[in-house]
């Protein structure tokens, strides 16, 4: 079964419980356990908010996702592409070093690549300082 989803949203913050859910409910078709569903579900949510808080600072702009399952030799796999256009970051090796934040004084704590890395089997960063920020992640 091969199978893909396409969402479009503006950078809202009440949109990253509805990414969180819609990805959560395309996922779910895939034999995955509760554990699996829900790390790929906080995943989601952390890169969704980076895009909202971070490459739409001061700034409102469209988020892409975009998830691919696919199936060889009997395993499942889910990719999640996650893009914005918005700032982009500077050094893609120091921001996903655990506990760096650019944003110390908003109760970031600087975990949020981590987490992904950590909950997902493989995570992927591209950007480019002012033009955006895309993460790939599969599981
Ligand atoms: P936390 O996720 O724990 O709330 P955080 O968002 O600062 O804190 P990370 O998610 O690990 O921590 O991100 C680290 C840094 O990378 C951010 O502080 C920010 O500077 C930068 N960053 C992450 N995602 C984006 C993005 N989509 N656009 C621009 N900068 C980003
Ligand atoms: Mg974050």
């Amino acid at each position: 079964m091969n199978n893909y989803m396409k969402l479009e949203i503006p950078s809202k913050t009440t949109n990253e419980a509805f990414a969180r859910a819609a990805v959560g409910a395309f996922a779910a078709q895939v034999d995955l356990t509760i554990e699996e569903l829900s790390d790929i579900k906080t995943a989601v949510s952390e890169a969704v908010t980076n895009s909202i808080i971070h490459g739409y600072k001061d700034a409102s702009g469209v988020i892409f996702i975009n998830c691919n399952i696919s199936c060889k030799d009997d395993k499942y796999t889910i990719e999640i592409v996650i893009e914005d256009k918005g700032k982009g970051i500077e050094d893609i090796d120091v921001a996903m070093q655990p506990l760096y934040t650019t944003s110390p004084n908003d109760e970031r704590s600087g975990m949020g690549f981590t987490v992904m890395q950590s909950f997902m089997d493989s995570l992927d960063v591209n950007s480019v300082l002012g033009e955006g920020t895309k993460v790939v992640m599969t599981k």
